[in-house]
């Protein structure tokens, strides 16, 4: 019986596309693996409040043994749903000036439960080529039909609207802003454009890497560019940048309470403890002052890509994300682990996470990382 098992695991690693769990230790933006210190380069803590300790102490001064909730023993629709989930959807509210929001488990609950949730069988979801793997599986367990348009081309998305419009009760287009690969960016501006032009058109927009990290506010692309108004499905995670965990999305009042009434990963699962919520919150209160960071962030990561532009290095990256690509999968393992010797903790990435043939290795820089720190990966990259 477990014969198979293992000859799918052989193949896995013939092709240098077999997956461990790292054992590492952390240090504050340092990883140890194998005995080995390490600058993180591979973490979505991007404006470094994870690993910030002075943070967690002024949250643990508010807290006393009777709020320090860790598990609501229920879904939030029996017992689950304590004051703390209303206070942390409130407060996004006030932020994104929305009509309503909801709270989630994680980004791979409100992305799985999400789609299936508002589509039925004479909805047409249009998903950008590169979404990630929490989209693809919301999509899949959906009614709807669904269609791949080329990775950030509106012109096509278009045409494909274009022909199908009329055949649809529904149209979902499904992107994210920042894409987690790529690092490079969809113009939402745009798409909200798109969408306008057709009746039927409603707009997902998953801002997981994001938030946080971009806007005045930091409240991600659709507050830089200006147009959170325009989108229907306003979606991210409190998992990277924010360094908490859960999903959220802000939408019409109508959505939220279909959502509570049909989404599966909602219903069925206990909610976040209390004490996550409180954490969230206390992180997205301080949200607006953390500019200096921000800016920080854009300044290294400018420096960065052009460095590498200037070592020949094709980068489509518009962001923190920066992929150095080697196509091959044994290439970009030989790179990471060469990386790692000097002491950047990089990993690679491989399908099925990419494309075949467009293996990766994946810097996320973060607002921890020094300008001497960027100044070394450069010479050593
Ligand atoms: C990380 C990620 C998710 C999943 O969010 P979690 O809170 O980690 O489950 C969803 N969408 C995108 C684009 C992501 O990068």
């Amino acid at each position: 019986m477990l014969q198979s098992y293992r000859e799918e695991l052989t193949q896995l690693e013939e092709k240098s596309n077999l997956r461990t769990l790292p054992e590492i230790v952390h240090r504050g933006r340092d990883v140890i693996r194998q005995g080995r210190q390490m600058l993180n380069l591979s973490s979505n803590d991007y404006l470094g409040l994870a690993s910030e300790l002075a943070l967690r102490k002024a949250f643990l001064e508010r807290l006393t043994p009777e709020c320090f909730l860790p598990s609501s023993s229920s879904s939030r629709l029996l017992t689950g749903n304590f004051t703390a989930n209303g206070e942390l959807e409130e407060l996004l509210c006030r932020l994104y000036k929305a009509e309503s929001s909801l709270v989630f488990n994680s980004g791979y609950h409100m992305n799985t439960g999400i789609l299936p949730a508002v589509s039925n069988s004479k909805t047409l979801i249009l998903a950008d080529k590169l979404v990630h793997a929490s989209l693809i599986d919301g999509i899949r367990l959906s009614p709807a039909k669904f269609l791949r348009y080329r990775h950030n081309d509106c012109e096509h998305l278009e045409s494909l609207l274009c022909r199908n419009h009329a055949d649809y009760e529904r149209m979902i287009v499904v992107t994210e802003s920042i894409f987690s690969m790529d690092g490079d960016e969809a113009d939402l501006r745009r798409l909200v454009m798109l969408k306008k032009s057709y009746p039927n058109v409603m707009l997902y927009v998953d801002e997981a890497h994001a938030v946080g990290v971009r806007g005045e506010k930091g409240l991600g692309c659709a507050g830089e560019q200006g147009c959170i108004d325009g989108i229907d499905f306003l979606t991210g995670t409190f998992g990277k940048a924010l360094a908490s965990v859960g999903g959220y999305i802000l939408c019409r009042r109508v959505i939220r309470d279909c959502l509570i009434n049909k989404m599966r990963t909602l219903i069925f699962t206990t909610a976040l403890p209390p004490v996550n919520l409180m954490w969230t919150r206390f992180v997205l209160e301080r949200l607006e002052g953390f500019n200096d960071r921000r800016d920080y962030l854009k300044k290294i990561s400018l420096y960065l890509k052009g460095q590498l532009a200037a070592k020949g290095y094709e980068c489509p990256s518009t962001s923190h994300i920066i992929p150095v690509m080697t196509g091959d999968s044994r290439k970009a393992i030989s790179k990471a682990e060469d990386m790692q010797r000097k002491g950047f903790y990089l990993l690679p990435v491989r399908p099925p996470t990419v494309l075949e043939g467009t293996s990766r290795i994946r810097i996320s820089l973060t607002a921890s990382v020094r300008t001497d720190e960027v100044e070394r990966l450069i010479s050593l990259l």
